[in-house]
């Protein structure tokens, strides 16, 4: 069983103009993108044509850059009904856009969602801002902790207007591991371009941060991180298709399956390190 842990399928009406175009310059196939943000059941034949069981679909709240509000997390809940088991819902509470973020958090789990996204970038916050202050931060880890939902952080950078970089040192993400014991933090796109070494780090030294491969081209893989195959029981396989930059899903895959590693390494990347996470 193969997992896709990074796609996103959102709704598209709500990119801001300028992310917008952002998207579409690079998408020769932007009507086929929005083609699968309306119907679930066209996105299944294309993740059943590209050999992919599961994904997990991202979506946040990030009203300044992106224009995405809490409205995202009604529709990617809806969106994955028509197959459940193998459409897994990510959302999220952003801190300075809710009214009562426990409450919201508890909403979101009520509705079953099955990852909690926090993007430092767009939603222009550090991830460890708790720590200065932002209290609605410590709630959003503290109830997805209780309720064992694995928070992804993005990580690296993000080439959309308005986004701003230096939110994207995983750095930050340091905290979060240290004052969340039990809470998985996937460290999404590992830090490319700037901080991979920094995102290795985290991956060995804390036991409850994973790395998310998505995002970064396969055939640039073992540059970024010599070292994968060591921390393969900590990796999970992902695109960030239709992100910039990444044409197609199987593309990817077969990409990834070409590295020189060990089957043993790349199955557990491709499969077992998201059943660990999410049991079928
Ligand atoms: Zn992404």
């Amino acid at each position: 069983m193969i997992t896709d842990c990074h796609i996103h399928i959102q709704p598209v009406e709500m990119f801001k103009p300028a992310a917008l175009e952002a998207m579409k310059r690079k998408r020769p196939n932007f009507d086929q993108i929005v083609e699968f943000c309306h119907s679930a059941n066209a996105f299944l034949k294309y993740l059943d044509r590209c050999e992919i069981d599961r994904a997990v679909l991202i979506n946040y709240v990030a009203p300044e850059v992106i224009g995405f509000t809490a409205e995202t997390n009604e529709f990617i809940v809806n969106y994955v009904k028509e197959a459940p088991k193998r459409l897994l819902p990510c959302g999220s509470v952003h801190p300075r856009h809710s009214q009562d973020v426990r409450k919201d958090m508890e909403h979101l789990v009520r509705l079953n969602i099955r990852m909690i996204k926090v993007h430092p970038p767009h939603q222009l916050l550090y991830p460890n801002d708790y720590l200065n202050g932002v209290q609605e931060l410590r709630i959003i880890y503290e109830v997805a902790e209780q309720h064992g939902i694995p928070v992804m952080i993005h990580t690296g950078t993000s080439i959309f207007p308005g986004a701003r970089n230096k939110y994207g040192d995983p750095i930050f993400v340091d905290d979060v591991a240290v004052d969340f014991p039990k809470l998985k933090l996937l460290l999404a796109h590992g830090g490319r371009p700037l901080w991979m070494n920094t995102a290795f780090f985290l991956v060995r030294r804390h036991p409850n941060v994973f790395l998310d491969i998505s995002g970064i081209p396969p055939k640039l893989l073992l540059k970024y991180f010599p070292r994968l195959e060591e921390i393969a029981g900590k990796t999970l396989f992902g695109t960030d298709w239709p992100g910039p930059g990444v044409p197609d899903v199987h593309q990817n895959l077969e990409d990834f399956r070409a590295l020189p590693m060990s089957d043993g390494a790349k199955h557990q990347i491709l499969s077992k390190t998201a059943l660990s996470i999410w049991p079928a």
